[in-house]
């Protein structure tokens, strides 16, 4: 036997060998995810979550042909928002659904293999809907967050359920709705909860057994903690100084909730978890920047303590928060990352150090800041356009109320953007909505609503809200736009066939040219998508999947917007698809 045949015996045996005695999912594979196409192990395609695939099976001139092979259906009489993206590994794919559920599907038949349906309290309060964004997979298990605030993990090939653990309490209004990351053989988890007074934080575990490993509050001011090996508890740094940009005792109840997970890259050794509002909306209450609020926390996975970090909005006064995702890309020699936040404006950020690059609007109309200084790194605020103060208001009840763009649903919200090394463009999926917005007084009480703030959101222009547009993040400028009626809610693909899908509110998961925005197929998925499509491959197919099932914050909080697409209907099912002969 040559050697050259004897290497390729091999490599096939360790393949063979690798899934069938469970090794399962490795950190190299997750290192990897981006390039290896017949899998898709993270939330975001990769890691570094461009929402990019290598694939060109499916391209501008085949995807005409692209035909659904199958549909399973979540089933329950409990709907609303669906907005996981699936995962695809070793023939099965492992899909989230509203209400805490997890399935696994055969994927070349839609088969249901398991199901899991988490038994939640009745005391649950997820502020925006009851949804869930995705699982993690490592080793020979699939993990994910439920509204109730634990993590729990399951056999990927049983679906029993091999660790759970409490993270907080459900009471005080904290839950999960992200999808956790794998990083450096780290679970690295976030919470949500910022309307009610909770203390963000990240979290790393075992992923195998679910013992904590650090925790690092995003809300500057609190303790950062490790555990060794027996848990044993002990500090880990102060997260910033105390009462440096918060006042009294306010940084306590601080939000900065970390509810859109995070993303990590490999180059940098960073993980980029995105934080929201600092609490109580009303701004009035807590002069000064409130870090790390509103904010990119770019964490050292190894160690649990943040290299850096860049706010966004400095002293938020508008519910914009900060969340949105963090995606690492290549520029000029350069490891940078973009984000499109809810305040309107696009960031291009150095990944090693939080040095701003550049920042541009990717919203036609903000109120609230004219531009980003980009020598200081900070906004330049317009100050009319802050929400008045109620102490200084009629009888100390209600401050000068203001209508504000965007509103704070936001340029951009948890949809995620993708990212195309091709076109070497960002395909944001943004809404164009302002808001009237008021301050009130308010105190914190454990498990209630601490906004001290009301609102009403109203559309800008008559024909549309959501608008798909293809950005260029060196010059700012809009290549293309795609204008849609209902806000645009699910996420995007990008593929080097050429194309860009997304799905609407409509019911359409569509596919267009990444060049030009012309639009090449659709397909009505029954109800509205507020989730990011997928793709892969197995051996010489290209699939494609998306989740579809309207809901999410929308409908919750929409005020006139809500109105406009009431006509909606609910759903919750899995699409497949591949080119028919
Ligand atoms: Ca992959
Ligand atoms: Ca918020």
């Amino acid at each position: 036997m040559n050697k050259i045949l004897m290497g390729a015996l091999l490599s096939i045996f360790v393949g063979s060998s690798f899934s069938a005695h469970g090794a399962g999912v490795t950190d190299a594979m997750i290192d990897n995810d981006a390039a290896s196409t017949n899998d898709v192990l993270s939330w975001g395609i990769g890691t570094e979550a461009q929402r990019f695939s290598p694939l060109t099976q499916i391209n501008t001139k085949t995807v005409s042909k692209l035909t659904p092979i199958w549909s399973l259906s979540f089933g329950g009489e409990k709907q609303r928002g669906q907005e996981s993206q699936p995962l695809v590994y070793n023939g099965k794919m492992f899909v989230t659904a509203s209400y805490s559920r997890i399935f696994a599907i055969d994927v070349k038949t839609g088969t249901k293999l398991w199901k899991y349906e988490h038994r939640l309290p009745d005391g649950i309060m997820p502020c925006c809907d009851v949804v869930n964004r995705g699982a993690a997979l490592y080793g020979n298990l699939v993990i994910f967050g439920t509204l109730d605030a634990q993590l729990v993990a399951l056999d990927q090939d049983t679906g029993k359920v091999v660790w759970k653990e409490k993270v907080d309490d459900y009471a005080a209004g904290y839950s999960i709705s992200a999808a956790p990351l794998i990083a450096k053989g780290l679970l690295l988890t976030g919470v949500s909860g910022g309307e009610f007074g909770i203390v963000g934080r990240v979290e790393a575990r075992n992923p195998m057994t679910g013992q904590l490993v650090w925790t690092r509050p995003t809300i500057e001011g609190y303790m950062g903690k490790k555990y060794d090996a027996d848990g044993k508890e002990s500090d880990n740094g102060i997260s910033g100084t105390t009462n440096a940009t918060w006042p009294g005792e306010l940084w306590k109840t601080g939000g900065s909730s970390t509810w859109l997970g995070g993303s990590y890259d490999k180059s940098t050794g960073l993980a980029y978890f995105g934080t929201g509002n600092p609490a109580p909306w009303n701004s009035h209450t807590r002069p000064g920047d409130n870090l790390y609020s509103s904010s990119t926390v770019a964490l050292d996975v190894t160690t649990g303590q943040i290299k850096w970090s860049y706010q966004t909005t400095p002293h938020d006064g508008w519910d914009y928060d900060g969340v949105n995702e963090f995606v690492t890309f290549d520029q000029d020699g350069k490891r940078l990352g973009g984000k499109a936040d809810r305040n309107g404006f696009f960031y291009v950020i150095d990944a090693n150090n939080g040095k701003l690059v550049n920042a541009f609007p990717f919203v036609n109309k903000i109120t609230w800041a004219s531009s980003i200084d980009l020598k200081t790194g900070r906004p330049n605020y317009i100050d009319a356009g802050r929400p008045g103060d109620p102490t200084k208001g009629e009888e100390g009840k209600k401050g000068t109320t203001v209508f504000a763009a965007p509103s704070f649903l936001g340029g951009k919200n948890q949809m995620p953007m993708a990212y195309s090394p091709q076109t070497k463009l960002f395909y944001v999926p943004a809404n164009e909505w302002g808001m009237d917005i008021w301050n009130e007084p308010i105190s914190y009480k454990k498990g209630g609503a601490f906004l001290g703030a009301g609102f009403t959101i109203h559309p800008l222009n008559d024909d549309y809200i959501g608008a798909l547009r293809a950005i260029d993040p060196k010059t700012g400028k809009r290549v293309w736009e795609i204008k849609n009626n209902a806000p645009l809610w699910g996420g995007v693909l990008t593929t080097a066939g050429g194309l860009v899908f997304y799905g609407t509110p409509e019911g359409y998961l569509k596919a267009v040219d990444a060049k030009t925005g012309k639009e090449e197929w659709k397909f009505q998925t029954g109800s509205g998508i507020v989730a990011p499509p997928i793709t892969w491959s197995e051996g010489k197919t290209q699939y494609v999947a998306v989740v579809s099932g309207w809901g999410g914050a929308v409908p919750l909080w929409g005020g006139d917007v809500a109105k406009k697409v009431n006509f909606l209907e609910q759903g919750g099912s899995v699409w497949v698809f591949k080119l028919s002969k």
